[in-house]
């Protein structure tokens, strides 16, 4: 089977792990504020503050922004559910608009229509690597005075107009084994705001600055360094990681002929976490049965959208969303992944091609 995503563990991870082992130093020490660095350096901002996963970097970055108790964010349905999660765990309501059916990201035509006095940020989502519309985006906000919150867990070092996701708003990352570089788990925050990015720092560890002193409710969200030295590691691979993403992408756009094929905006560097296509009028479910029978691995991401989801009914009552609900009835995701032989390219479109 082809796997729709492989995690790339070399021998210079392996040993990184193990030196930081020899070290005794396992939290707190010098390959978290590396990482950090090298995060920062890539995503062109001055601060990355590293967390234990993906979802506590975007509860932290909830928590900085001051976002709880009467606040309304406008986020989408069709993502991973930590989007919307850490919404409610910090006490806020979730305000969900349709995504465009092309690029799957926030139709940032319907954010306006959602505003209300409550409103305090944009939670988008750069979902499957390809940036969502920064430029409407950044100017609805400064319009109306709100905060911009990326959640660039799918997109690390994608680029909208030559800068890079995460260094819009606020930014945050998630570091789990299948994104494109990994820790196993683990998370990233990124700001240009020295107070923001302060806050953070604080909010990962209960609020402590000088040791036993506590300035405010913080939480243990910190990394640790067996992670962020694997982390590191796999920096040193991102650029070959995406080029390989790249050329696989291109070569799926190029030669499938039997499904929608995924649009990519002029302006977005696309990072191809995931390569999803579309099979509209058809039995998707019976699809993906039929590529896994002959040895292709799919996923599909996401076949219930978060206001569809049974405990949600009454955070999302009386939401409609009908661009997100025929996605979540037609897509499914092909391998993408850099470490694809081109017989195995080969093989993924003659299987797609016959469906
Ligand atoms: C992976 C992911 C997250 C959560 O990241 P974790 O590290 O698993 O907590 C959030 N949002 C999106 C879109 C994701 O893909």
């Amino acid at each position: 089977m082809i796997p729709v995503s492989k995690p790339y563990i070399g021998e210079e991870e392996k040993k990184a792990v193990l030196e930081v082992l020899d070290s005794g130093m396992l939290v707190q020490g010098p390959r978290v504020a590396a990482l950090e660095a090298e995060f920062a350096r890539v995503h062109q901002v001055k601060h990355a503050v590293a967390t234990s996963s993906g979802t506590t970097a975007l509860h932290v970055a909830l928590l900085a922004h001051g976002i709880g108790a009467g606040d309304e964010v406008i986020t989408v349905a069709f993502t991973f559910i930590a989007t919307v999660n850490c919404i409610l765990y910090a006490g806020a309501r979730p305000v969900f608009i349709d995504v465009e059916p092309d690029t799957f990201n926030i139709d940032a035509s319907q954010i306006e229509a959602a505003i209300t006095p409550r409103t305090k940020a944009i939670l988008l989502v750069h979902l499957y690597g390809q940036p969502a519309d920064m430029t409407a985006i950044m100017a609805i906000a400064e319009k109306h005075g709100l905060a911009v919150i990326e959640d660039a867990c799918q997109a690390v070092a994608a680029t909208h107009q030559g800068k890079a996701v995460g260094s819009f708003g606020t930014g945050m990352f998630s570091l789990y084994a299948t994104k494109n570089v990994m820790t196993g788990e683990g998370g990233m925050l990124t700001t240009n705001d020295d107070a923001l990015a302060d806050s953070a720092r604080l909010l990962r560890a209960h609020g402590m600055r000088r040791r036993y002193y506590h300035e405010m409710l913080g939480y243990n969200y910190r990394l640790s360094d067996l992670h962020a030295a694997i982390g590191i590691e796999q920096m040193k691979r991102l650029a070959g990681f995406t080029a390989a993403r790249q050329a696989n992408a291109a070569y799926l756009n190029a030669h499938l002929t039997s499904v929608i094929t995924p649009v990519t905006r002029p302006g977005n560097g696309h990072v191809w976490h995931q390569y999803t296509v579309r099979l509209p009028g058809r039995d998707r479910d019976a699809a993906v049965k039929q590529l896994a029978d002959n040895g292709v691995g799919t996923g599909v991401f996401y076949p219930v959208p978060a206001h569809q989801q049974d405990y949600l009914h009454e955070v999302a009552a009386g939401v409609s969303l009908p661009v997100t609900e025929q996605l979540s009835k037609e897509v499914f995701s092909l391998p993408v992944h850099p470490a694809l032989t081109q017989a195995e390219l080969e093989k993924i479109v003659f299987e797609v091609n016959r469906l």
